[in-house]
């Protein structure tokens, strides 16, 4: 629940609105899961909140901690499904990338959970559980997490309403309490849903663009056909951001497909003018594709001629390959489905 519908919730058994509030510290911030340890709740409400309701929550089946620090988790669903999270250390921050669906439908060439095909949207529930997990072990450690990317399974704007109350839950101050910049939604380009998301929450966000022409990106992301490069384009400069900010699009280089220099160069100039910057994202190669890591050489030059064109860039470092952390890696691994 949002912290409004627990308001509402509570305001049925005639509670006042600020114990919402207070459940969602004591679940949120300081991870108890018991209602009866919840001692600034009147004994009453704690009674009824015993006999009616229940904190969800789930252990992960599976921690994977690569030499880099990186931990992938794989969790099992009620159902028996699973999806992953990998939370990524790094210089003060703390970034978990989370799922937002079992599976993907977008089915985009390069991609593990594509390659497994789509099972169902994950409700708000499920995908919060995944920054529970991993924010209740790092304050075991005296680490707090600091930022949460839907980078994880799945495509986001195709599961609008839940993604919408999770990302409720990670900004209000009373749960998590990560700013909006800190909270970035990375989409394939579902363009009808960018703007509606953008207006309602101040999150930041990242577009996976990863060729400069239609037929390339069509080739590597079915979706392009329903949504082609011009209108994603010109959905990330509509994008109202505060000063300073950019949209980020990520760009994953294979080798010897959108690697070249001229494909750099035709990024530039679709990007010439807009707010936008460019996150490079060399190959994880994987069981589930064919297609290839870049050379050091050509990501360094792709990098030289967006700069040179006047677009930011940042290159991604790769991490935790040892434990297979690009999405949808460990769930295939795992078996999808168990039973
Ligand atoms: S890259 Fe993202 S959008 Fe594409 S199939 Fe994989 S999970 Fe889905």
């Amino acid at each position: 629940m949002t912290l409004q519908e627990l308001e509402e919730f509570l305001s049925r058994w005639g509670k006042e609105r600020y114990r919402a509030r207070q459940l969602f510290r004591w679940i949120y911030q300081k991870h108890v899961d018991d209602f009866a340890e919840m001692t600034d709740l009147s004994k009453e409400l704690r009674g009824i909140l015993a006999s009616s309701c229940r904190v969800s929550g789930f252990p992960a089946e599976r921690v994977e901690t690569s030499v880099d620090g990186t931990e992938k988790y794989l969790f099992r669903l009620g159902d028996g499904e699973a999806v992953e999270s990998v939370l990524i250390p790094d210089e003060g921050r703390r970034t978990l990338c989370i799922s937002s669906q079992v599976g993907c439908p977008l089915l985009c060439g390069f991609c593990a959970t594509g390659a497994a095909g789509f099972r169902r949207n994950m409700t708000s529930a499920e995908i919060v559980q995944q920054a529970c997990f991993a924010a209740k072990r790092l304050a075991e450690r005296e680490e707090r997490l600091s930022n949460v990317v839907f980078m994880g399974m799945g495509e986001p704007l195709l599961n609008v309403p839940e993604v919408s109350r999770t990302t409720g839950i990670l900004l209000s101050q009373f749960a998590f309490g990560i700013s909006g910049k800190r909270v970035t939604v990375s989409t394939a380009g579902i363009v009808p849903e960018m703007m509606p998301l953008a207006l309602g929450y101040p999150v930041s966000f990242a577009v996976s663009i990863n060729a400069a022409r239609d037929d390339l990106r069509s080739v590597l992301m079915p979706v392009n056909r329903k949504y082609p490069l011009k209108e994603v384009v010109a959905a990330m400069r509509r994008i109202p951001l505060q000063s300073g900010r950019k949209v980020t699009a990520e760009y994953v280089l294979l080798a010897g497909v959108n690697d070249s220099a001229e494909d750099a160069l035709a990024l530039s100039r679709l990007f010439r003018g807009a707010r936008i910057k460019v996150n490079l994202i060399p190959f994880n190669a994987h069981e589930a594709s064919t297609y290839r890591a870049p050379e050091a050489g050509a990501v360094d030059r792709f990098r030289d001629v967006l700069i040179a064109g006047g677009v930011q860039t940042i290159r991604r470092e790769r991490r935790g390959a040892d434990i297979r952390a690009a999405c949808g890696q460990l769930r295939i691994a795992a078996g999808g489905k168990r039973g």
